[in-house]
């Protein structure tokens, strides 16, 4: 945990930011093995950073006295559209995405991947935010990705996704006849991600259609869950 996150209400009346829960409790216990007197970065979700002084330190709450004083890291200007992955790679890819301060993701159907996958309870809002908050509290990053869905691919991607890609390069990472990706820059971009089997040559040609140009990742086919680390490492300047 690299960054104490918190929201307005977890400021109380004496103007200070209490931790109670026992995940974050636990890990300033035994992991920072913190004590009064010190100093914790801060950050509001969405909001500035600053330092926070330990005034109070036992077992069950920590309580600190913050002061943001810096705008907190900025996301990167890529959304990312993304073939919904099977249920335990996606928690993962969640904290990745927020440890890199993607700005927002897509989850969107594709012919390859199972219908299961859209039933998991790890897509209830509770159980997102708290992947992203990880992956946050990982990277320093106070900015939460926002996370939404298209369940269908065929509408999303003829009658919106232009509009959601709007001002962008659009991308496809895709291993087979892409191009080498551009360089790395700040430029808004999106970036389709497909699923374990791949995009079928019917998504990349709808894809295609709307704007997006093949880009090859290297020689390797890769993991999603690597894809989307090494893709965001070639096309935006970290
Ligand atoms: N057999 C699938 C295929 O040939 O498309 C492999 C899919 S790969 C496991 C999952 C996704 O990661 C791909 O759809 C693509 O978006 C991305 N990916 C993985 N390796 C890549 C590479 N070398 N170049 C471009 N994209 C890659």
């Amino acid at each position: 945990m690299n960054i104490i996150l918190f929201h307005d209400q977890d400021i109380g009346a004496d103007q200070l930011l209490t931790i109670s829960d026992q995940r974050r409790q636990d890990h300033l216990h035994k992991v920072l093995k913190v004590q009064v007197g010190d100093q914790l970065r801060v950050g509001r979700i969405n909001g500035q950073t600053g330092m926070g002084e330990v005034v109070y330190h036992d077992q069950d709450t920590t309580r600190l006295r913050v002061e943001l004083s810096q705008a907190g890291p900025r996301a990167l200007p890529l959304s990312l559209l993304l073939a919904i992955p099977r249920p335990k790679m996606l928690r993962r890819i969640l904290q990745t995405c927020a440890t890199f301060g993607v700005k927002e993701i897509k989850l969107i159907n594709s012919a390859k991947v199972e219908k299961s996958f859209w039933q998991t309870p790890f897509l209830q809002p509770e159980q997102v935010y708290n992947q992203l908050l990880l992956g946050m509290e990982q990277g320093g990053i106070t900015h939460l990705p926002k996370l939404t869905q298209a369940k269908l691919f065929k509408p999303f991607v003829e009658d919106q996704l232009l509009h959601w890609a709007a001002n962008t390069q659009r991308l496809v990472a895709h291993p087979r006849e892409a191009q080498s990706c551009p360089p790395a820059s700040l430029q808004p971009t999106c970036l389709a991600i497909g699923p374990e089997g791949g995009f079928t040559d019917y998504e990349v040609d709808k894809l295609q259609a709307q704007g997006f140009t093949s880009v090859s990742l290297g020689a390797r086919i890769l993991r999603v869950e690597t894809a989307i680390p090494v893709a965001i490492s070639k096309l935006m300047q970290l």
